[in-house]
């Protein structure tokens, strides 16, 4: 059996102060079944790396470059991600997808320049409402996937992936347990027919993700565990979604 993730995604929020006292609160539940990780904006690496250093809690940033080095003003190389002591980035985010025009190539590019560092990419996929209603989320979810598996080559077990459906990102509309069961089971057969260790990948489900939705969506088979934004940003809350995993 597969274990646990559950990883928080804080995007653009923190501060020392709040920074803080988020990890007191994790570092004070002590560890839990599942794995846990936090991905905290690039310039709070630093104070995650002292703060959870001894502790189980994991780190991790929520985007980086496909480059190596260069002359990229403004990004942030899988290799400066290593040397914070990333485990993970979250590559190909919705919100990166749709506000940075991030291409499914781009997505696949910048996953295979963190497993290059040995950081572990955490590949997000999800369709929009309108794409949900027009009957495309297979074909969405399974295009975006797709460039990731052509590009990771042997490499593809390597990765984590994320479930997101655009339409539950903060909106407080989470997908039935059903629903997004339905979807990891399609993304499971997917990397199935590309990699041997797909039973082995973790499968993360993100969108409004709370205390008490997290039981239900963990305990479908093929969903390993959770993206979580809002919830995230509470120890109460994080520590409880990462108790029901
Ligand atoms: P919320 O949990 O706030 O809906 O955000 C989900 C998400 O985008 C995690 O990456």
């Amino acid at each position: 059996t597969r274990r646990k993730l559950v990883v928080g995604n804080w995007k653009m929020h923190g501060t020392h102060k709040a920074n803080a006292e988020l990890f007191e609160g994790l570092l004070a539940a002590g560890p839990s079944n599942a794995d846990v990780a936090v991905c905290v904006p690039f310039p709070f690496l630093a104070e995650a790396a002292v703060a959870l250093a001894a502790s189980d809690v994991r780190w991790g940033a929520q985007d980086c470059s496909a480059h190596e080095q260069g002359a990229y003003t403004g990004e942030v190389s899988c290799g400066m991600l290593h040397e914070f002591g990333c485990r993970y980035v979250i590559v190909g985010h919705s919100e990166r997808r749709a506000y940075h025009a991030e291409s499914d190539q781009l997505v696949a590019d910048k996953a295979k320049a963190a497993l290059a560092k040995g950081v572990t990419p955490i590949v997000c996929v999800g369709e929009t409402l309108a794409q949900r209603e027009s009957g495309e989320t297979e074909a969405v979810v399974k295009r975006q996937l797709s460039a990731v598996i052509h590009t990771l080559g042997h490499c593809v077990g390597e990765m984590v992936v994320a479930y997101e459906p655009v339409w539950a990102i903060g909106t407080g509309k989470t997908a039935s347990p059903e629903q997004a069961q339905a979807v990891h089971a399609l993304l499971r057969a997917q990397l199935q027919a590309a990699t041997p260790h797909a039973a082995a990948m973790k499968i993360l489900y993100g969108g409004s993700v709370k205390p008490d939705n997290a039981a239900t969506l963990f305990a479908q088979p093929d969903i390993d565990g959770g993206l979580i934004g809002g919830a995230s940003l509470k120890a109460a809350d994080f520590v409880a979604i990462c108790r029901a995993a």
